[in-house]
């Protein structure tokens, strides 16, 4: 048989509507008033067991193939759509007796009725959705994980939009901003911390959203407690839930180590007996101070100390009065000394002071209110005879000085010159 574009439209075969039916993806099928088939498609055939034809299930029931389990929910809303011709829309569990496993359908049933409007049957059309759930269910386990992860995690973990505004954070991020959690999402990195700062990661943030680029390093912030935090930050490029473009950062909180390898630093750079700079420090300030005062043409002067017969105090007052004695000259020292000065103690009684700015004549005189305050003081309240000199030894830096060792060793031989004269004086030494 040919037809034409001009023949009138054929309404569907029966065969036609079998196919249609069978290739539809869903469980089709019809029962009559008793709740027995009237027709079933390839995927319930198959579904009740493997290699059915419809006429051996014509007249029998869902339940003749299949075992529904203790609830009776099954027969219970096919008597609902049968009896009151109510239409359900549910979710349906069925064993499957060959595989002796749970599928679940999203299924609807409605009544079926003749002319008159008489219930005569029920069709049902049911989708397996147990791979869905299954997802659906692996998803919820993932994200309760997740969640689980996120706030017990030792670290503050945020999500930003592109457009600067925070869509996740956990508790341990809100409670740096001292906020409910509410009181985060949404609002813009700018509303939470002062604008310069915002404005500084968010510097860093675009430069990541621009490479796509991983980004780690420290930044500080100061919490609601007004406390400035250390924090070692990773911010890497991703996806929001929505699908748009967004920051996570995984941000841990060094503060403590942070403190302590200040603590460490300050150590290293410091003498445990005076508290002043030790040696290592001083030569390393030295060297910016000579460096800084060749570039702006600045003087900058320096004085070598060594406390006179200093063995003699610890030979007859005992080594920690010696200490004692150490470091009151310390605070003498500090008491005439500018901030900008800085004293070390370069050896056992031996101290160094430069003084950026500061011309050789000047250094000879304040050389000369230490030494002279020296000689005046008794450190010592129980030893009012202990008394004790140093002697000075001042440079400054010279035009022909290739370096601060340069003026460090006319100072060490200015100090020479002092003790050979006989002590407790000052000695000044220019040229090179
Ligand atoms: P001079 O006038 O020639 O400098 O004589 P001096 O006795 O000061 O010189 P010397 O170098 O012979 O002695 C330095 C002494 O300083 C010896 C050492 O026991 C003492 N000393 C070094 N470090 C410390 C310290 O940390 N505490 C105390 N109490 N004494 C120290
Ligand atoms: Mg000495
Ligand atoms: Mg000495």
């Amino acid at each position: 048989m040919t037809t034409s574009a001009s023949d009138p439209p054929q309404a569907m075969g029966d065969t036609a509507y079998r196919t249609l039916l069978d290739e539809v993806g869903a469980f089709v099928y019809a029962t009559d008033i008793r709740g027995n088939f009237t027709f079933a498609n390839k995927l319930v055939l198959e579904l009740l067991r493997p290699g059915l034809r419809l006429e051996e299930v014509i007249g029998k029931s869902f339940t003749d193939f299949v075992a529904i389990g203790e609830d009776d929910t099954l027969r219970e809303t096919d008597r609902r759509v049968l009896e009151q011709g109510e239409t359900i829309e549910r979710v349906e569990a069925n064993l499957i007796h060959a595989t002796g496993e749970t599928r679940y359908y999203w299924s609807t049933k409605k009544p079926l009725r003749d002319a008159g409007g008489a219930i005569v049957g029920m069709i049902g059309i049911s989708h397996d959705i147990t791979e869905k759930r299954r997802l659906e269910d692996q998803l919820i386990r993932q994200k309760n994980l997740l969640d689980t992860v996120l706030e017990n995690l030792d670290a503050l973990v945020y999500m930003k939009s592109a457009d600067r505004r925070f869509v996740y954070a956990n508790r341990q991020f809100a409670s740096v901003f001292g906020l409910p959690l509410e009181n985060i999402l949404g609002r813009l990195d700018s509303e939470l911390m002062p604008k310069d700062v915002a404005d500084a990661f968010w510097a860093i943030d675009q430069q990541i959203l621009a490479s796509g680029q991983r980004y780690a390093g420290e930044q500080s912030l100061v919490d609601a407690q007004g406390r400035t935090r250390h924090y070692w930050s990773v911010v890497v490029p991703g996806t929001d839930t929505e699908g748009h473009t967004a920051l996570i950062g995984l941000v841990t909180d060094i503060t403590a180590l942070h403190e302590l390898q200040e603590e460490l630093q300050q150590q290293a750079r410091t003498d445990s007996l005076t508290g002043c700079a030790n040696r290592r420090h001083f030569f390393e300030l030295a060297g910016i101070e000579f460096t800084r005062s060749r570039r702006y043409g600045a003087p900058l002067s320096m004085i070598a100390i060594d406390i006179d017969h200093f063995k003699q105090i610890n030979d007859r007052y005992g080594h920690p009065i010696g200490d004692v004695v150490l470091q009151d000259f310390v605070g003498c020292c500090r008491g005439i000394l500018r901030e900008m000065d800085i004293l070390a103690r370069t050896g056992g009684e031996e101290f160094c002071i430069l003084l950026p700015d500061t011309n050789l004549e000047a250094a000879g005189e304040i050389a000369e209110r230490i030494r002279a305050m020296t000689e005046a003081c008794h450190p010592i309240e129980e030893y009012p005879s202990l008394q004790i000199s140093a002697s000075f030894g001042a440079s400054t830096l010279e035009s022909t000085d290739a370096d601060f060792q340069t003026m460090f060793a006319r100072a060490d031989r200015a100090l020479y010159q002092a003790k050979d004269r006989g002590r407790n004086c000052t000695a000044l030494l220019s040229g090179s």
